[in-house]
């Protein structure tokens, strides 16, 4: 099946850019070029701005239960088109078939459970002080949406703002990343094919700060939802906020992993691994800074190597690879600029640490052992399959390290002590916490950061509430 030809969604249409200009897609297994993506003007920009408004005011005044059969269809689409929009996932991203599949599996799911959710937005009568007064609290879609998303998640980061918008009555136009676009694509065709009206999602790609100043610069859009790394969302911030465009920040992180002696130590490393090297490391809440109880370093660091080795790196679409390449060549540098400082600092090198010799961008699945916390890697967030080790002697240490740094998405953590599990609660500074699992998100539930890593949720009726406004009103009857 051949990677399919690239169009934008503008005003109800399949078009090109109205200038001619675009750009290669690169897939990142074997570096070629698989397809052309357009892009938009800033003629073709006017007029998704324009057929955003006309949309949000079609689709605003219709039921939640007309939007949810809209929505529904679609995730049956897109149920009939898995295979082939994995596949397409994996050409572009490079992440094995399996995750992809699991992946597209999220986006239906979170496209279900948000049209559906939609039905139970409630507003509430709050009793007056006043006699012959009543007071409503009501929810109303916020208004035309934007959103700009990183390639790391083709499917999922796009289907959390296009179901959240389109579940609570908003149109959106969003500029997915270059890197990975017939994914948006393909959530784009699913929604137009299952009769969503012109206008109400618009898809546009192009340069991507040219395309945010531009879409920024207008009064139309009400919100905008933005997930990415920390300096882009700051500067997205800064354009919203001349139009006082409401935000949601879904930024990088850091993540720490804390392994208490009382664990499940071989079970912490197996888990550990596996999601360490899930999607090649590129995965905002990625565990991404271990630190050890002493005690147990040598069980863990052994039991953690054998599943580093265990990784088979290789092209996403061949069966049996369970880690792909990252997701361009431009990461390769990045990579080693890590480990060779980590070295330099005194870090040991356990396993891995370099380039994987071929036509593609592939890294060695990587452990480093004994870092210190003034290595690069324990404060830059890695975006890579490295794994930094440390050791820690006691719970008020081992919190400070956690918290140490600016960002704050999630947080993991190996004990059989419920009196830890306590004190990690009220203590760790992060928006998600997993207790001896790396679970912190499902469709129902809120995912979001605290401190740089943004603010806001997606999933869970959070999810919902960010894309409503909340109108008050009072009347008197009598
Ligand atoms: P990035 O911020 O450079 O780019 C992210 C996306 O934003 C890109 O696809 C690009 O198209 C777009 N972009 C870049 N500059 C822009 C601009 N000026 N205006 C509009 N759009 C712009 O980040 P990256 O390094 O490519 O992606 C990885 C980052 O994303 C990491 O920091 C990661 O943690 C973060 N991320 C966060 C979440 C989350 O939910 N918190 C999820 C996935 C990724």
């Amino acid at each position: 099946m051949p990677y399919p030809e690239l169009k934008m969604l503008i005003a109800g249409e399949w078009v090109l850019g109205s200038d001619g200009a675009s750009e290669p897609v690169i897939c990142p297994a074997d570096g070629t070029e698989i397809g052309q993506v357009p892009h938009a003007s800033p003629v073709d920009l006017d007029l998704a701005l324009q057929s955003s408004l006309d949309g949000f005011n079609l689709w605003r005044k219709m039921t939640p239960h007309s939007r949810q059969a809209i929505l529904e269809k679609a995730a049956r689409l897109l149920e009939d088109r898995f295979e082939v929009n994995s596949a397409n996932l994996t050409r572009e991203m490079g992440k094995p078939l399996a995750e992809a599949k699991i992946e597209m599996q999220v986006a239906i799911d979170l496209l279900r459970w948000y049209a559906e959710e939609a039905k139970r937005i409630y507003g509430r009568i709050i009793p007056s002080r006043f006699p012959g007064m009543q007071h409503e609290a009501r929810k109303l879609p916020i208004g035309p949406a934007l959103a700009f998303v990183a390639w790391n998640f083709p499917a999922t980061n796009v289907m959390r703002k296009v179901a959240g918008a389109l579940a609570a009555g908003c149109s959106i136009t969003i500029k997915p990343s270059e890197e990975t676009p017939a994914t948006a694509i393909a959530i784009g065709a699913a929604l137009m094919d299952a009769g969503l009206p012109a206008g109400v999602l618009n898809i546009v790609f192009g340069v991507p700060a040219q395309v945010s100043e531009h879409l920024l610069g207008s009064t139309i859009p009400r919100k905008l939802s933005f997930t990415g790394s920390v300096p882009v969302g700051i500067h997205l911030q800064q354009l919203a906020a001349k139009n006082m465009i409401r935000c949601t920040m879904e930024l990088g992180g850091h993540s720490p992993v804390m392994v208490f002696k009382d664990a499940d130590i071989d079970a912490a490393a197996q888990l550990c691994a596996m999601g360490k090297f899930r999607n090649a490391g590129q995965v905002c809440i990625s565990p991404t800074r271990f630190f050890i109880e002493e005690p147990v370093r040598d069980q863990f660091l052994a039991a953690f190597r054998k599943h580093v080795e265990a990784v088979n790196t290789g092209n996403g679409l061949d069966a049996g690879v369970t880690m792909g390449p990252l997701v361009a060549e431009r990461r390769i540098d990045i990579m080693n600029g890590f480990v060779a400082d980590a070295v330099k600092k005194g870090a040991e090198l356990v396993v891995g640490g370099g380039r994987i010799q071929s036509p593609g961008s592939f890294y060695q699945p990587t452990l480093l052992s004994d870092v210190p916390d003034t290595a690069r890697i324990m404060t830059e967030e890695p975006f890579g399959p490295i794994a930094p080790t440390a050791v820690f002697t006691n719970i008020d240490e081992v919190i400070a390290r956690a918290n140490c740094l600016p960002f704050g998405l999630a947080a993991y953590a190996f004990t059989s002590n419920p009196k830890t599990v306590g004190i990690l609660k009220t203590e760790i500074e992060s928006g998600m916490l997993a207790v001896n699992s790396l679970h912190v998100h499902s469709v129902e539930t809120p995912f979001g950061g605290l401190k740089f890593s943004g603010y806001g949720h997606e999933g869970g009726i959070e999810g919902l509430e960010a894309f409503l406004a909340t109108r008050y009103s009072s009347e008197i009857y009598n």
